[in-house]
């Protein structure tokens, strides 16, 4: 079988691609090492995913994905893939959970985002893609072979490709030197999906939340590390706990919901539906991103940490980047996917820089939701230049002035020496050019509201 694509691995990432590919008229062909359904991490959509996806089904012409982008379209087309809504971020800090910051991302809970219940989610796009008439294959552990072109076999299957995508979600199967020395963020996780868990506004909602808080991607906050709390509809909830390396070296699940009394309530009744995963450092970084005949998308090359679930909507904005490439001569090509490597090194080591702030923040709530702020202004300014329909890039890493402001700030906030009420007081004026939202405004207390 010879082929112009070959894409490894059938995640949301590679089943979108493929689909593009053939509408861009190209005979691809996706492979992938395990079958659907089957449980995926990497569930929380946020506006910027939303808008790429939105994007790709218009541009090329896969109007099945749009309803995807939102959660009351969602349910209405597709009420049999599970889903959760998600209005916005919500921090909790602990051990004084009066300190809260709520931030909307939508304006209501049917044009909101979505917590992607992803062996639904990734089972359906797999359906797409067979019926798109794609060539798929599963269960299929496949050798790669660079001689004029791409040749993979396995022991029942092979065929030839022009061009290669890994789309594996960082198991590399090109054998890519990785190097993580460069990235500031050091984190392990311990997660599961879970029954019975109770959600937090149930507990501790109040009439001042911007949206139900935890129709949300819920945060908790704590000294070397957090939680991520994410619903889902038919009443699974993903939650793990993301810890400093360095500061929370031996936590477990037991020791840290016996430290902290509130989550202890909230998982009083929760049942993990699957055995507990504790995973080492999860950063990795490859060294290279894309060849002459190769490229991986960002979820492949790299990951940094789940902290404001950027992950899914770099997915996708890599996926916008790289694809139209595959359409030019040879040559432009070449350097085309080298701009892409750039890029997508650069937009990561902007993520990193966000992230790793924040963790520098965890004991301060005051000053991690200045730093957060960081993050909001250059996801909201993207997501509006966006909707008015402007060419602009990942989380406005694009914008050198922008990237500057970050990195300033950044080298603050991990300076002992510089005391953080004069790094907090800084923000608001600092993100200015790029606060269409009145971010950092006092008045709020922490309660954002859609705007
Ligand atoms: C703990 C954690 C929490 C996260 N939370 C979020 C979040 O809330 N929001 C967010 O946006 N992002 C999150 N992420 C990031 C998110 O997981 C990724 O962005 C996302 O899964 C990428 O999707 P993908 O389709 O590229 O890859 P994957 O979902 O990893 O899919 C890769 C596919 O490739 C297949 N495969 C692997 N090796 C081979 C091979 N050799 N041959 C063929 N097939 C192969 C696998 O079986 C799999 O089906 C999180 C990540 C982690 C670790």
């Amino acid at each position: 079988m010879q082929h112009d694509l070959a894409i490894i691995g059938s995640g949301f990432g590679g089943s979108i691609a493929a689909l593009i590919a053939k509408q861009m008229g190209m005979k691809p062909v996706l492979i992938e090492k395990g079958s659907h359904p089957r449980f995926a991490i990497g569930e929380s959509s946020t506006p910027q995913a939303s808008i790429s996806l939105a994007n790709i089904a218009d541009t090329y012409n896969l109007p099945r994905l749009e309803p995807l982008t939102r959660y009351g379209l969602w349910k209405e087309t597709y009420p049999e893939l599970n889903c959760g809504p998600k209005r916005g971020f919500t921090y909790i800090h602990h051990p004084n959970i009066e300190h809260e910051l709520l931030v909307a991302a939508s304006p209501d809970g049917y044009d909101c985002d979505s917590q992607w219940y992803r062996a639904d989610t990734d089972a359906f796009l797999v359906d797409e893609v067979k019926q798109a008439g794609i060539d798929y294959f599963d269960n299929v552990d496949v050798k790669l072979e660079e001689r004029e072109g791409w040749h993979l076999s396995s022991e029942n299957f092979s065929c030839s490709a022009n061009f290669l995508i890994d789309a594996t979600g960082g198991a590399n199967p090109l054998g890519i030197p990785q190097d993580i020395s460069m990235l500031q963020t050091n984190s392990r996780v311990i997660y599961s999906h879970f029954e019975g868990v109770t959600p937090w506004g149930e507990l501790h909602g109040k009439p001042q939340h911007p949206y139900p808080c935890h129709d949300a991607a819920l945060h908790h906050v704590f000294s070397g590390g957090w939680m991520y709390v994410l619903h889902f509809d038919n009443g699974i909830t993903s939650a793990g706990f993301v810890l400093d390396c360095n500061a929370r070296p031996n936590d477990t699940w037991e020791t840290l919901m016996d430290e902290l009394p509130y989550i202890n309530e909230q998982f009083k009744n929760a049942k993990s539906t699957m055995p507990l995963v504790t995973t080492s450092r999860v950063q990795r970084r490859s060294t290279e991103i894309a060849g002459d005949n190769w490229a991986m998308l960002p979820s492949a090359a790299a990951f940094l940490d789940p902290l404001h679930s950027a992950g899914n909507a770099h997915t996708l904005s890599g996926i916008e980047r790289l694809m139209p490439i595959l359409s030019e001569p040879p040559k432009q090509r070449a350097n085309l996917l080298r701009q892409y490597e750039r890029t997508t090194f650069h937009e990561l080591e902007l993520l990193d820089k966000l992230i790793h702030g924040c963790y520098k923040c965890f004991e301060d709530f005051d000053l991690f939701s200045q730093f957060a702020m960081l993050y909001f202004s250059g996801a909201d300014f993207t997501e509006r230049q966006r909707r008015a329909g402007k060419n602009t890039s990942f989380l406005n890493s694009g914008d050198t002035a922008f990237c500057e402001m970050v990195e300033g700030l950044y080298a603050r906030v991990i300076d002992p020496t510089i005391l953080a009420n004069t790094i907090g007081m800084g923000i608001r004026g600092a993100i200015e050019p790029w606060n269409l939202v009145g971010l950092c405004d006092p008045t709020k207390q922490n309660m954002y509201d859609y705007a």
